[in-house]
Order: C-alpha cells, then sequence, then structure tokens
C-alpha cells in the first residue's frame, strides 16, 4: 500500500512551504534524474527511509474568500480520502479562525488520522499559543512547527510515519508483474481494461466520470500472467473538471505507487499533452517500469512515416529520461494490444534483471577505456568497479577515488553505456559513485 500524506487547511497557513520542506531533499536528487516538469501538487519524499507521497492541497484552494465552495470542498476532501495520515495546518500567527473550525468540521467526517501542525510557531508567545486549537474538538496531536526554518518538523514525521502501512513495496504474489493502466481521463483506460480482462466489470462510457472501485485483480490473458492495479477511472462522480482531474490523478498516483510497470496511454486524437508528462513524470520518479500506448490510433490519417515522426517527436519531449517503449494501439480495433502486453513483460523482466558482478565489470570497465571520466580540478579521476544493488529497479554502485568530481554528463555516459549493453528500456536506472 501506498502510503500518502496530504496537508489541508485554509490558504496563507504555510501548506506549500511545508510541502516545498518535505519534498526538498528528494526533488533535489529527482529532478538530477528526470528531465520532465515536476508537478507542483505532488512530491515525493521520504523520513528515516519511509517512503511517501505529499499531497499540497495548497494548490487547489483559490485565494478566494469562499473557500468552501463546491469544488475546492471536492478536492480537499477527496485529498483526505486518499490519505494514509492528514496534516491539518493552522497558524499560530493568526490564531484559530471561522475557516480553520470549517476546517475541523470536514475532517470529523473522516476516519483518517489527523495530526494538527501549529506552523509559524518561531517564537515562545506563538508557541504558548497553540492550545487554542485544542477547541477545534478534534481529537489530535498538537505539533508546533515553523515550515519556514524546519523547527518542530522532525518531531512531526516521527509521529507522521508511525502511521503508515507496513512496507509498501511487497508484492504479495512475488514474481507476478504487477500492472497500472493510468492515463488521464478519456484516454481509453477503462475499455483497455475491458478487453485484458474480458469482462463488463469496468464500465465505459463517453462521461469520464464513471463509477468504479480499486481492485487488485490476478489475470492471465494474452498469454501472459499479471496482476491489474486497477485504480483507472473515478469512483466519485463529479460536475467539475478540475475535481475530475485531481481525483483521476490522485487514484494514478495510488495505482503507480502499487505497480511495477505502467502502460501510460496517450489519446492520438490529442498527442503528447502537459498532464501525459506529468503522469510520466510520477512512474519515473517512483522508479516504476514504463510502457507507453499511443491510442485511439485509428483516429489519426497516416502513412508510412507518421509513426516515426511521433516517436521522435514523443522522445525528444521526454529528453534526456527517454528510453521508453511507445506503442501505437487501439483498444477499439484491437491493434497492437498484444505487443503492449508482452512490451510491459519484456519491461518487467529489465526491471528485475540482474547482471553479475563479473559481466558488469568487464564490459563497462571497456566503456571507461574508450571514454575516461574527465579530470576535474586537475584530479584525475578512476573507476576501479561497480556493482549492481540487490533493489527493486537497477542501481548500479561504481566504486571510484573522487566520486563528488564525477559530473552529470559523465554520469549521463555511464547510464547509456549500461543501457545500450544490457537493456534497461522503459526502466530507470540508478547510478550510485562511492568513494573506494
Ligand atoms: P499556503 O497558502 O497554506 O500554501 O501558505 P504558503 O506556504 O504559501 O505560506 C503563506 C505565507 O506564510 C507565506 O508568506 C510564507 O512565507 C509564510 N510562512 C509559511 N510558513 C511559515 C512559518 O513557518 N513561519 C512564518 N513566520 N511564516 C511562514
Ligand atoms: P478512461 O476515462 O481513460 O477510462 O477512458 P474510456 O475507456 O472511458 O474511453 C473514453 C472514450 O474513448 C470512450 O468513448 C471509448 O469508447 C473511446 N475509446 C477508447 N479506446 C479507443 C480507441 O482505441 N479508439 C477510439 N476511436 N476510441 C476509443
Amino acid at each position: 500500500m501506498a502510503n500518502i500524506v496530504s496537508i489541508v487547511g485554509r490558504p496563507n497557513v504555510g501548506k506549500s512551504t511545508l510541502f516545498n520542506r518535505l519534498i526538498e531533499q528528494r526533488k533535489a536528487i529527482m529532478d538530477n534524474e528526470s528531465g520532465v516538469t515536476r508537478d507542483r501538487h505532488y512530491g515525493y519524499a521520504d523520513w528515516t527511509e519511509k517512503f511517501f507521497t505529499v499531497i499540497d492541497t495548497g494548490g487547489y484552494v483559490v485565494g478566494s474568500e469562499d473557500v468552501f465552495e463546491e469544488a475546492i470542498r471536492e478536492q480537499v476532501e477527496l485529498a483526505i480520502e486518499e490519505s494514509t495520515v492528514v496534516l491539518f495546518m493552522v497558524d499560530t500567527d493568526s490564531g484559530l479562525t471561522e475557516l480553520d473550525k470549517e476546517f475541523a468540521n470536514v475532517l470529523r467526517r473522516y476516519k483518517k488520522p489527523v495530526l494538527i501542525v501549529a506552523n509559524k510557531a518561531e517564537t515562545e508567545q506563538r508557541r504558548l499559543t497553540v492550545a487554542e486549537f485544542y477547541e477545534l474538538g478534534l481529537e489530535s496531536e498538537i505539533f508546533a512547527v515553523s515550515s519556514q526554518t524546519g523547527e518542530g518538523t522532525g518531531e512531526l514525521l516521527d509521529a507522521v510515519v508511525s502511521y503508515f502501512h507496513e512496507d509498501g513495496k511487497e508484492n504479495p504474489e512475488e514474481g507476478i508483474p504487477r500492472i497500472a493502466i493510468i492515463g488521464r481521463p478519456n484516454v481509453g483506460k477503462s475499455s483497455f481494461l475491458n478487453v485484458l480482462t474480458g469482462t463488463e466489470r469496468s464500465i465505459v462510457t463517453d462521461i469520464a466520470g464513471t463509477t468504479r472501485d480499486s481492485i487488485h485483480t490476478h489475470y492471465k490473458a494474452y498469454g501472459k500472467e499479471f496482476i491489474l492495479t486497477d485504480t483507472a477511472g473515478l469512483r466519485r462522480k463529479s460536475r467539475i473538471a478540475e475535481s475530475i482531474e485531481f481525483y483521476s490523478t490522485l487514484r494514478s498516483l495510488k495505482a503507480i505507487e502499487e505497480s511495477d510497470v505502467c502502460v501510460v496511454l496517450i489519446d492520438a486524437g490529442r498527442g503528447l499533452e502537459g498532464q501525459d508528462i506529468s503522469i510520466i513524470g510520477h512512474a519515473q520518479r517512483a522508479k516504476k517500469g514504463i510502457v507507453l500506448m499511443v491510442n485511439k490510433w485509428d483516429l489519426v490519417e497516416k502513412d508510412s512515416k507518421t509513426a516515426d515522426a511521433w516517436v521522435k517527436s514523443i522522445k525528444e519531449r521526454l529528453a534526456p529520461q527517454n528510453d521508453i517503449p511507445i506503442i501505437f494501439a487501439s483498444v477499439l480495433t484491437k491493434q497492437r494490444i498484444f505487443q503492449v502486453m508482452e512490451k510491459a513483460m519484456e519491461v518487467f523482466e529489465n526491471k528485475t534483471k540482474k547482471i553479475s558482478t563479473s559481466k558488469l565489470n568487464e564490459v563497462m570497465q571497456a566503456e571507461i577505456e574508450k571514454h575516461h571520466p574527465p579530470a576535474y580540478r586537475g584530479k584525475y579521476i578512476k573507476i576501479k568497479y561497480m556493482i549492481q544493488l540487490p533493489s527493486a529497479s537497477p542501481s548500479f554502485v561504481f566504486f571510484c577515488n573522487h566520486p563528488k568530481y564525477v559530473l552529470e554528463p559523465y554520469k549521463r555516459y555511464l547510464e547509456n553505456r549500461l543501457r545500450e549493453n544490457f537493456g534497461f528500456t522503459g526502466v530507470s536506472v540508478s547510478l550510485f559513485f562511492r568513494e573506494k
């Protein structure tokens, strides 16, 4: 189970500030690895090696007086529903307000663990006012913190992780790939699921608002065995476009976390859009395998060059993290559905592949001979040997004399040679440099 922590509260209490603090450390790491745009409202964080997704609902609260207008309320409630722990933020500078009380009323309706975060508590005087928030009547601990300076956030995070589900990475049916079908509303996820499962369990309509629940089911189809982490689509009906989008994103986040390989659908009628890139980015940051399925290919007028042109343009937009299989398919005509599943299995194999230390060193030392790491500030860099870590996605440690001086372009060179020689298409490859 994925652990999700959402930050809720009225505007200006400091939600985004805390959000940025929580994702900061990982963000710095991730940005080096990924060329795709980061989403402002979701991020990955970790505390004492426990990983979680953080949602900043602040991004959805427009600066209007009527905070509880329908759309906002809906989005905040959706975030609460999906969360493992809710951080309810209040402000020790302005003190308790009517809007805080309204938020508390919403929170009371859910049986979720809520931690009250009394923010901006940099001064002794403000820390003393914290007790007034007991008036909210929530059975929650109150944490006095300063999102700006980080004071108190350690204690808060200790409490947060104590609510987490046990290790989110475990696959109950070891060896069988867990596949998530993800993509923005209306790309054809439900239709695709129907084809795979051969049932009418997933209802397909033209309206993005079909009601359906999240289920993980073990399937055999197209000669393959897999578990579908079926959280695509919407469980809740909404008239509001932003809510549909928001909810769909939440569900994909969960589906991504609980999968090994994500089949990301995009709509050939629309091409690769910002939202699609953002979804791919989530899957990449979560280090999941990816197959990009350009669905509704039946709608595209094409000649012999069309597919190549699409591949080129998609890869350009995803660069440099673009070693991703792209398949042009149609759920409607069932064109290349088999290939999509075949690719998903291949990507799973790439993700779980283990390279022997001797083979790895033999191949990679030859590549290093061809192109040595450039000297940095007069220091010659010698990479002595490398190993693959026993992790869920391919990770390699390079032992060398000056790990700090191995710069990004050379890391990219090594990653590309690993990909070429060993075949890691569709999966993220992590490189670490350690002193030896
Ligand atoms: P949001 O609307 O809840 O996301 O709030 P923001 O994160 O945008 O913060 C609102 C304002 O409060 C900004 O001017 C922040 O700089 C300020 N702020 C946030 N956290 C703190 C804090 O811990 N201490 C103080 N003094 N100000 C803070
Ligand atoms: P979801 O919101 O991603 O689950 O998308 P749906 O499966 O509900 O599909 C949205 C719409 O796209 C429906 O009207 C489908 O019939 C249609 N659709 C799905 N796949 C294809 C396809 O390959 N070609 C065409 N032309 N339409 C499709």
